[in-house]
This record gives C-alpha cells, structure tokens and sequence, in this order.
C-alpha cells in the first residue's frame, strides 16, 4: 500500500469504525462480531504508526486514553450554560405555566405550549464543541461561565462521536453518568486501599471526569446523554433530539411528548418509583417546551431560561429509631460521633449506622438519643440523617453531650484552635491510646504504607488485640509458629504472611514516610519532602524552616512533622524500625519524562535527531539506540526502518513529533 491508498483506506476506516461504534455504544444493536472492530481498529491503529503525517487526535484510536496532564486550562463558554429552576409538585409545574402564558399573551402570541419531558440524570453536565464537524472541545459546566477542559477525558466516551457525519459547526450539551454498580465496584476497591468513598453517581462521575490521566478515565465506562445543540435553527425540541440521535449521539430513550402537564405528571408518578430500579441516578424530570419559537419569545430569567424546568422527584427516606450515639477514635485522634440505629431498609440495603460527623452537626438537627430521625439516600451511598420528628420525642429525652474523655483511653478530648475558631472536631491527645495506636498500626502496613499485603485490617486488629504486635517494629518480630494456628490462620497462611512482611522491609522512602502516619502529612506530601530532601536522616534533624522550604509543604506540615521527630517515643521506636528496614530513595525528579527511555527512528517534520534527544535528556529522560523490552517510546518519523517493527513486537508506545511535543510541553 502506498502513502496515497494509505490515506484513503484510513478515511475508509474511521468512516466504518465510527459507523459500528454508534450502532454497539449508542444502539446497543451490534452488527458485527467485537473481534472484527479490534481488527479493523488495529488495522487503522498500525496505519496511523506508519503514517503519522495521517494521524488525526480524533481518530478512534486515541479513545484509548493520551498523556497525562498537570492541570486543566479553563474555558469562556460562548452561550451561558444556564440550570433549570426547580419545581416540586404539581402546583408548582402550573404556576410555571401560567406565568408564561401570561407572558405570550402579552405579547399577542396565543399557542399554547406542548413539552417533551426528559429524565434529569444525576451527573455532570459537558458541553461539547464541534467545528466543521470535528469535535474540538469538551469543557464542564463550571460556574455556568467559566469551564473546564477535559476534551481529552472525553474523547475517551464511546457514547460520544468524535466525527459527524456532516461538516457542521454547533455545541452539544449532554448528562455525563455513570453505573450504580460502576460506583459499587470502585467504591469497594477504594475501601480496600483506604480511599475516600464516592457518596454518589454523580460525585463518581465528576471525580471521574476530572481525573488529570486520561487513561483512568477510559477504563470507567462513562456514558453521556445528549439533549440540547446550541448553534443550529432545529424547529422543536422533539426533532433536536431525533437530530442528535442521527449524528451519532446517545440519546435517553426515556423521554416522552406531553401535549399538557396533565400527560406530564402522569409521566412523572410512573417513574417515581420505575427511577430506583435504572441503572443511573435520577434525581427528576426536565421539562421543556416543545416550540422552539415559543421557548424563545419567553427568554430567560436572571438565572434560567422560562422555557424548561426541572420538577424533582422526592429523595429516598424513611423513618427509624436513634437508639445510640457512640464516637468512634481516628488515627489522628479525631473523635467522630457515630448514630446507631434500628436496623432499617433504605434503597435496597438495611442501615443501622450513620456519621454525624461532628456536635455541630448534632447541634444543627437538634437530634437526642431515642429520636425518632429521618433518614434519606436520595441516590447517594452513604446515608444521613437529615431532620428528626420532634413531636415524637419522649418527655425526659435529653440532648448530646460530647463526652470530655476519650471512649478508648479515657483522657481529656480537646477542641483545636484553628486561626481563632475552635475546630469541628474533638481529639484525643493521648499518644499511646489504644484507638489511635490500632488506627495507626493498621495505616503502617496499608497499601500506601509498608503495603504489607497479608496483613488486613481484621488481621491487624485480633493480633493487637492477643498482644502479637503492640507497635511498628514488633511486625518485623513476628514468626511462623505465633501465627500458625491463630484463627484463620493454617502453615501456608502463616507462611505467605512471614514472606509478605520480609517484602516490606524494602521500603521507598516516601512509603515510609506516609506509613509513620505524621498528621497532615498525606500521599503527597511525603512524595514532596523524600524528593526534597533524597534522605530519611536529613528529614529527621530537618528544622522548622528547612521543612517549610519544601515546594508542597506548609507551616502546619512542617510543624507537625517537627513534632513527631522531637517526641521521644517515636524516635525510639523509628531506631528500632530502622534496623528492621531498607530505605531506598528515588532519584530526585527532574523532569516530565524521568526514568523513560527513547528510541528514534525516521526523520521527523520539524524536529533534528540531536534536537529531540536533547529535549529527551533536558527532561530528565534517556535516548537508547535500539528498542528493547525496556523501551518506553518509539519516536516516529517518516520512513521508520526496522526499529518501528521491533518496537511492534515488544508493545512499545510508538508516537509521532506532535504527541512527543505534548509529552514535553
Ligand atoms: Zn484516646
């Protein structure tokens, strides 16, 4: 195949692709076999590596996932990107009527309004840009003014066309979601590596979609309902969504033509309920009118155009009894008010506890003990309790107090002095309590931490409890015959345990650092201060200042961790951790393409070979003469030699000038 059947056959192949991706992501209504999409994906994959002078950034291909970036740049939206004002019953969906007929008639315009209604989806709302027909731009809502870009999260939706059948230019705005079971599953991984939870599908969605690596993004399956094109004269809403179907959008096919509201709350009671058993988060219905030159002579409010509203549906909730509040001791010693309750059902789970995170949040329900409380879960996870039927409380029923002492060790809790504001939470103080020292003994051996794999937080706290290990080094004392035997625990068990903990006693020292479970010194930090200082000695006799000189590090940090190394206790037990333990210590990182090694083959459009292998080396990465199973790019020009078919055989990343340009940039 020569340079100009190449470029054809490419055209051919986007063209088909992009057909079949409509019919299996928008239709759900493949017409052929998965392995012949891979085929034919693969095919167009290995033309545009040969040809990169071809290569398009809204190709299929790049859905995979590009480079990871710093930051998003923001973007100026060209329409406002308004929200609907909200209504809650049937009442308030009249009202909206009236007030709007009476605008029409004013203006003598006597049609009355026909709606369709879609469903609101819980998630995030994108605008899309399309230019001649080629998606250019994805940006988030924002603040209705001022979005974000995240044009390369979002070319990884399948649900998304990169490419339109018609050369046209207009905006596209669309629900971006995600699975209720996605939000399980990641939530259930999170727990296991100690990860904040996503509350809901929404929170999942937007956390997702703001992931500054692209590729994280591609392997969560986000989906994307479109519904509004801005930029093209469409007569009805109705035919703006038959139009965004067949430019390849997906489009919910939940949604209905109501010739009045009366057809429109009959719509709404049947999903009420249907919405708990879709696989998205509902949070109501989007009504909008249908005549498009109806919906424009009623322009817009200050915040909202009058020609759509939202008419939520009611959260989730039921009614049960506060039978107890217990607190619950962190590692750090914040001390969290817990409500237990009588076991109830609430969206599909039975809930006997719920946060009340702190006695201001007591305060502000005003809930007692033996409250009858309102608990909702309104499509989140994580249920709360958000009013309480006071008219149901007992005579003698008597208002929280925060204990003064520590539920574990019984010293005095404390309230902190954040600027000259008293901290939301109280904390325990005491360095040996029992809570905080188990809290901190399971931090240690986390993923994030040691990562000592066989050692679970269950693990952890019956070997606490019999007394097997009462501080860190103690892990590195443990043998075989004190665990076997111990519940759960068989030879191979036992076994697999030793050899898990004798892995950990290499240790990088930013892990390290984390593991020791400083206050307020998270992931990141301990990234930031090992590759400052290269050392665990130098970070230990560090001063105040010294720490506080760290890019990344602030007082409170560098006072904390000052803190930690004075104290007597844990320098002690770091001295005996220290003959237990390996430190190693990372190169310090000195550019965007550290530790990745470079092959370049071809002639490249702009770039010479010695200009690119300098801007490799500048960046803190290495150019190799040939390609091996070590090598992280091949850097393509025009007329690859061999390098380029070694590169195929070993799966090294093949990339033209443009993609390495991004790499640098
Ligand atoms: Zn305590």
């Amino acid at each position: 195949m020569d340079k100009k059947e190449a470029k054809v056959r490419i055209s051919v192949l986007r063209k088909t692709l992009e057909k079949h991706r409509f019919l299996y992501h928008v239709k759900d209504a493949p017409i052929i076999l998965d392995e012949a999409y891979d085929t034919l994906l693969n095919e167009l994959d290995n033309l545009e590596k040969k040809y990169p002078e071809f290569d398009n950034p809204m190709s299929p291909t790049h859905r995979v996932g590009g480079t990871p970036i710093d930051h998003f740049e923001k973007v100026r939206h060209t329409i406002p990107q308004w929200s609907f004002d909200n209504v809650f019953d049937f009442e308030g969906l009249q009202n909206w009527e009236e007030r709007n007929i009476t605008i029409l008639k004013k203006a003598e315009i006597n049609k009355s309004p026909t709606y369709v209604t879609e469903m609101k989806i819980d998630g995030l709302k994108i605008i899309l840009t399309y230019e001649k027909g080629i998606l250019v731009r994805g940006a988030t809502r924002g603040d209705g003014e001022i979005g974000e870009d995240i044009t390369e999260n979002v070319k990884t939706i399948k649900s998304i066309p990169l490419i339109l059948p018609e050369e046209i230019s207009m905006t596209v705005i669309g629900e971006a979601w995600m699975k209720k079971k996605d939000l399980e599953k990641i939530n259930k991984e999170r727990a296991k590596n100690e990860m904040a939870l996503y509350a809901n599908t929404r929170n999942l969605t937007a956390g997702t979609l703001r992931q500054l690596d692209p590729k994280i993004v591609a392997s969560r399956n986000i989906q994307l309902f479109a519904y509004d094109i801005e930029g093209l004269k469409v007569k009805s809403q109705e035919k703006e969504l038959e139009l965004l179907e067949r430019f390849g959008f997906l489009v919910n096919d939940d949604r209905k033509y109501c010739k009045n509201l009366k057809e429109v709350q009959t719509f709404y009671d049947k999903w009420k309920n249907k919405r708990l058993n879709e696989n998205y988060g509902i949070d109501g219905l989007v009504i909008k009118i249908n005549e498009r030159d109806i919906w424009d002579e009623l322009g817009y409010t200050a915040k909202s155009p009058r020609g759509g509203i939202a008419y939520k549906f009611p959260a989730e909730v039921v009614v049960t009894k506060l039978n107890s509040i217990t607190l619950q001791v962190g590692r750090t010693g914040a001390i969290t008010p817990v409500a237990e309750l009588a076991p109830v059902l609430l969206a599909g789970s039975i809930v006997k506890r719920a946060t009340l995170h702190n006695i201001d949040e007591i305060k502000r329900l005003g809930v007692r003990v033996g409250d009858t409380v309102y608990l909702r879960k309104a499509g989140d996870v994580i249920p709360e309790i958000f009013d309480v039927m006071k008219d149901m409380r007992k005579k003698n029923a008597k208002e929280f107090v925060m204990p003064d002492k520590c539920p574990e060790c019984e010293s005095e809790l404390v309230r902190e002095k954040s600027g000259k504001e008293l901290s939301v939470a109280f904390y325990c103080k005491n360095k040996s309590c029992p809570a905080k020292h188990l809290e901190g003994l399971i931090h240690f051996v986390s993923k994030k931490g040691l990562n000592i794999e066989e050692l679970g937080e269950r693990t952890v706290e019956l070997f606490h409890d019999i007394g097997l290990i009462t501080d860190f080094s103690s892990i590195f004392k443990l043998k075989k015959e004190d665990i076997e035997g111990l519940e759960g625990f068989g030879e191979k068990s036992a076994d697999n345990l030793i050899k898990s903990i004798e892995k950990s006693r290499i240790v990088p020292l930013h892990r390290f650092l984390f593991a020791l479970g400083i206050r307020h010194t998270g992931e990141q930090t301990a990234k930031d201060i090992a590759y400052h200082f290269g050392n665990f000695e130098k970070i230990r006799k560090a001063s105040f200042e010294e720490l506080s000189n760290v890019e990344g590090v602030g007082e409170k940090v560098a006072q904390s961790i000052c803190e930690f190394f004075a104290d007597a206790k844990n320098s002690q037990e770091i001295d005996l951790l220290l003959k237990e333990l390996k430190i190693t210590t990372e190169k310090k990182n000195i550019g965007k393409l550290n530790n990745l090694t470079f092959v370049i083959t071809g002639t490249l459009p702009t770039l010479s070979r010695d200009e690119a292998k300098d801007l490799i080396e500048k960046n803190g990465g290495h150019v190799s003469s040939s390609v091996s199973s070590k090598t992280n790019y091949l850097l393509c020009g025009e007329n690859a030699g061999s390098k380029y078919d070694d590169a195929v055989k070993f799966g090294t990343k093949i990339i033209n000038e443009d993609e390495f340009k991004k790499l640098v940039k």
